[in-house]
């Protein structure tokens, strides 16, 4: 009798009204006119009234889930109006404690985990959260149901479960709206009972329900008509001792400092984020099929790139690798074509030979000429061609000697009839296996000894029916003309090719006069080579681009969908106290592991795919950065694209939601 439970009652509602719809046009609904009621701290109090009557909104406005039309709610003291929707959500984490009819677990996550759901908002770590967890399943005779599903309870188990949910963070108050209302009369009467004990253990009870006798078992009966309070039984019980003896049980003395952000939550940052993957992991599993078929388009941007550019990369190399071994990138000939004034063929002197060799970055520049021949070696002969040109002509093609040695500069000087074989001559000639070094072959009738073979260059023409002679040795004995049919030149440099070829270009038509010349080189084709590349790589990132756009559009889409069915665990963990911003965080987790794990498979199938065409002989070089930023691209995707479904998820209505699906 000495000592009030405070200054000021722990719930104190002045005038509170609460109408619905009233927007575009609609008329607005009152549902609650008028109410004044005080609860004090330790207060076990029933609000019974039929239904329809106005108690489930009474108690969304009492449990700070939904804001009142007009009135006011002081909760310990304190005038909700000014309260935002993060501290509303720091009320209902740290003060209320939830039992629905219909037990609103969240059906993905087993007993254990929903029990635990309050304190991850709150920020508890993990070993303090599984204690308390233990205890209270172990207090609600659920000891042995902790890893069980929702689904696997009975209706007064789940209610149990969602008791003890309501007293993981303290429960100082606990609103029970029709607790026992889908229940069996025995399980009805084991939740009774708990409440009552909580009541007794010193939490304030708020008890909704319709049935009479139900309400009874409360210390305080408030009955509730058409959004009005007709009874309240302390005004006829008024000085209740019991009332009295209650300590006030929210320590409401430091509350603005509480408040205040960031406490509680910088330590718990790295435990949420465990938790946001844990749970968004648990969630994806449960819809495995669907996160897969979603998965396609993402999993094939990634895979598709790194395949691509791999292919790509190795092809490009191949074929650069190829050019340079047979000298094709050094290369480049001087070739007539009839002059535009003319239409006529002029001819090559030695004098353009001499001109050309001294233009910068030409190392060799050899007359050549070019002849059909019969060759025949004893009985055999086949119809080939003599090329005849300098000595340089085995560093032109960077060729190598499979037998004997390529002519030399004395040979040319002494119009020597000597002739090196391709292997192919060589074969037809004189058959598999044989060293023709010393033999003697015809040439359209003229003999030539045979000095050696050149090895496979792996360049098409040379390696056929060809045969190489002293350029000086040709003009003389086979042709009869003495100025060359085209110039072979090779580059220093090949990088600076097409300078040198445009040089070239120039020295000869300052010297003949007119431009009768083309240059025919590989820097073209380098330069080909590269566009081609380039191009392929803009393909590739197209290809990537589109699957990963139409991955994102599966990741928003399955994210919608994820917001839609669970638009009921929305507001239960609103409900348990969990502010937007983890709502958001929560979906946009599950958007970013889904297009991880899409990565991740992606990333596997495309070396997976590049490592088979290594077994099936193509050339592939896989690409850490493409590998990387296709990785990189497919996370990002899931960021994009799930942030508008986590953002809808995070603004919905608490109340709203929890009516939901
Ligand atoms: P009780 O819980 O006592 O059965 P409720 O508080 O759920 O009653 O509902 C009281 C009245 O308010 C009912 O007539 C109901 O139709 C109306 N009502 C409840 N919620 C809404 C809402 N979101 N929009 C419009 N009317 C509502
Ligand atoms: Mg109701």
């Amino acid at each position: 009798m000495v000592e009030a439970v405070g200054a000021f009652p722990l719930i104190e509602l002045r005038g509170v009204r609460k109408q619905y719809g009233g927007k575009g046009g609609e008329p607005a609904i009152e549902v609650l006119h008028g109410i004044d009621l005080a609860i004090h701290a330790g207060e076990f109090v029933a609000l019974v009234g039929a239904s329809g009557s106005g108690k489930s909104t009474l108690m969304h406005i009492l449990g700070c889930l939904d804001r009142p039309s007009s009135g006011s709610y002081r909760f310990a003291g304190l005038d909700t109006a000014t309260l935002n929707a993060d501290e509303l959500a720091w009320l209902r984490r740290e003060a209320f404690g939830f039992v629905f009819q219909g037990y609103h677990l969240i059906s993905t996550l087993d007993v254990q985990h929903n029990v635990q759901v309050p304190a991850v908002y709150r920020g508890t770590s993990v070993e303090e959260r599984q204690a308390r967890v233990t205890a209270l399943l172990a207090r609600l005779g659920l000891a042995d149901r902790g890893d069980h599903r929702p689904n696997q309870l009975s209706g007064g188990q789940q209610q149990r479960v969602s008791i003890a949910r309501a007293l993981m963070n303290g429960g100082q108050v606990v609103l029970a709206d029709e607790p026992t209302g889908a229940l069996d009369s025995k399980s009805g009467t084991e939740v009774m009972a708990l409440l009552n004990e909580l009541a007794d253990a010193g939490h304030t009870v708020i008890l909704i329900t319709h049935d009479g006798q139900v309400a009874a078992q409360a210390h305080r009966v408030v009955q509730i008509s058409d959004g009005m309070i007709v009874r309240d039984s302390l005004s006829e019980q008024l000085n209740s001792v019991s009332l009295v003896a209650m300590p006030p049980l929210l320590d409401t003395r430091h509350f603005s400092e509480r408040m205040a952000p960031g406490v509680l939550r910088e330590a718990a940052l790295l435990a949420d984020a465990r938790e946001a993957v844990t749970a968004a992991w648990r969630t994806l599993w449960v819809s495995r099929f669907r996160t897969m078929l979603t998965l396609i388009g993402i999993v094939i941007g990634v895979a598709s790139v790194i395949v691509l550019t791999a292919v790509g990369q190795g092809s490009s190399q191949q074929m650069l690798q190829q050019m340079a071994s047979v000298g094709h990138l050094n290369r480049m000939a001087v070739k007539l074509v009839p002059d535009e004034e003319h239409g006529q063929l002029g001819i090559l002197t030695h004098a353009d030979v001499r001109l050309v060799s001294e233009v910068p970055n030409i190392a060799i520049a050899a007359p050549t000429s070019l002849v059909s021949a019969v060759l025949r070696a004893g009985n055999a002969s086949m119809s080939g061609d003599a090329y005849a040109s300098t000595s340089g002509t085995l560093d032109l093609l960077n060729g190598h000697m499979a037998h004997g040695a390529f002519f030399t500069s004395e040979d040319e000087r002494n119009l020597a009839a000597v002739a090196v074989l391709s292997k192919m001559v060589r074969e037809r000639l004189f058959g598999e296996g044989v060293n023709p070094v010393g033999r003697h072959i015809l040439v359209n009738n003229v003999p030539f000894l045979v000095v050696g073979e050149l090895a496979e260059t792996g360049h098409g023409d040379y390696d056929e029916q060809r045969i190489f002679i002293p350029f000086s040795t040709g003009a003389h004995r086979l042709i009869g003309r003495t100025n060359p049919e085209l110039i072979q030149l090779k580059v220093a440099d090949y990088e600076k090719a097409e300078q040198t070829a445009e040089a070239v270009a120039a020295v000869l038509e300052r010297a003949r006069g007119v431009r009768d010349v083309f240059i025919g080189n590989s820097a073209t084709s380098l330069k080909n080579q590269r566009e081609a590349a380039r191009r392929q790589n803009l393909l590739v990132a197209l290809v990537g681009g589109i699957s990963l756009i139409v991955g994102g559009i599966g990741v928003m889409n399955i994210m919608l969908m994820a917001v839609k069915e669970r638009t009921r665990e929305i507001g239960i963990r609103m409900a348990t106290g969990a502010r937007q911003s983890d709502i958001q965080r929560q979906f946009l987790t599950e958007a970013v592991m889904v297009s991880l794990v899409g990565g991740a498979i992606g990333v596997a199938i495309g070396l997976a795919v590049g490592i088979a065409l290594i077994f099936w002989d193509v050339a592939v070089i896989f690409s850490v950065r493409a590998i990387l930023l296709a990785f990189g691209c497919a996370v990002a995707t899931g960021l994009i694209f799930g942030f508008m479904p986590a953002r809808q998820a995070s603004r919905l209505d608490p109340v709203v939601a929890l009516a939901g699906e």
